[in-house]
């Protein structure tokens, strides 16, 4: 039987340095970290997320703005909202709350962030400096499943980890971070699914990490005994939030599995907090502290 790799503990210890950090700066240089999330339309699942955020922030003592545009909105007016936002000293840190409409592409829209407010770590310079293993903002997702995997305090060299999912702020990113610690790692995504070949991948896996959103889409006999199942999707059903692995089978064999909810998202929304506090520093050019 697994152990839960349980994110809301580690989230935990994340909040409470951010929380002396925010402190810290208040006392010292009366400021507080702001983060402004910009949300286009009313998506069910994004509003919940942006409400999560909202009373994370309001714990650690971090503004939080939510500035909300119609559906129908341009590239044209969410880019000058971005610079706006861009050019604004109160603001430290700016996400860009997905989905976006149709006629709004978020590849294009991310450029326009600076990418020192780009807390999210999704501006195309963000993303680059993690090929080249250079400091900056990486997205928090990917970042979380990294903190968990080190929490565990294993000799990650050399291990074999497959990835399902492949998207620009969590796959992608992921299997690069992966590759950092020399992880020997393989990516599947949708077309490993059409061609009927993901079983026989997962089924190598020591380390498994599902971002898919499909609920069950990973088998629990597909589990390799022993191995560690880090489930980064979120799916509504009837009101239960659910991953995208078979839990209660996958539990049986894997050593250690995430629950969802309390896996991946409390981490990546403390480390979301802990970019906006850095952001806030280095803009104060406090970097070092
Ligand atoms: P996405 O929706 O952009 O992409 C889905 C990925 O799954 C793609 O790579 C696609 O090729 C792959 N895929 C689809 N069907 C497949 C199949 N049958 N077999 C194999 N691969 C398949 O992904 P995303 O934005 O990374 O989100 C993935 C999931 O993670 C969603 O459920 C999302 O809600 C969740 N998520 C969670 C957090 C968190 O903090 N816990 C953060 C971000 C996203």
């Amino acid at each position: 039987m697994a152990n839960l790799l349980l994110g809301k503990t580690i989230a935990e210890q994340i909040n409470q340095q951010v929380s002396r950090e925010v402190a810290q700066l208040r006392e010292r240089y009366n400021v507080q970290p702001v983060l402004c999330a910009i949300q286009v339309g009313d998506d069910k699942e994004s509003t919940l997320y942006l409400d999560f955020q909202g009373k994370v922030a309001q714990r650690l003592n971090i503004g939080y703005l939510v500035k909300s545009l119609p559906k129908q909105t341009t590239k044209q007016e969410l880019i000058a909202l971005i610079k706006q936002l861009n050019d604004d000293p109160k603001i430290n840190g700016i996400i860009l709350q997905l989905p976006l409409p149709a006629q709004l592409d978020p590849n294009e829209i991310r450029g326009s962030l600076n990418p020192a407010k780009d807390v999210e770590g999704v501006h195309p310079e963000n993303l680059g400096n993690i090929i080249l293993k250079r400091k900056g903002f990486a997205p928090c997702t990917a970042c979380a499943v990294m903190e968990l995997l080190k929490s565990l305090n294993i000799d990650l060299y050399g291990k074999e980890a497959v990835v399902v999912g492949h998207s620009e702020i969590v796959g992608k990113p992921l299997a690069v971070m992966l590759l950092n610690e020399l992880v020997t790692t393989t990516v599947c995504h949708i077309a490993t699914g059409k061609r009927g070949v993901l079983a026989e991948h997962v089924k190598r896996a020591e380390i498994l990490i599902v971002a898919v959103g499909k609920p069950n889409l990973i088998k629990g006999d597909w589990i390799k005994p022993g191995a560690i199942v880090i489930d980064v999707g979120i799916n509504c059903i009837e009101q239960k939030i659910v991953g995208d692995v078979e839990f209660e089978p996958a539990e049986k064999k894997a050593s250690f599995i995430t629950p969802v909810p309390g896996g991946v998202g409390p981490v990546t929304v403390a480390l979301l907090m802990q970019n906006v506090t850095q952001a806030a520093k280095a803009q104060l050019n406090l970097d070092g502290e």
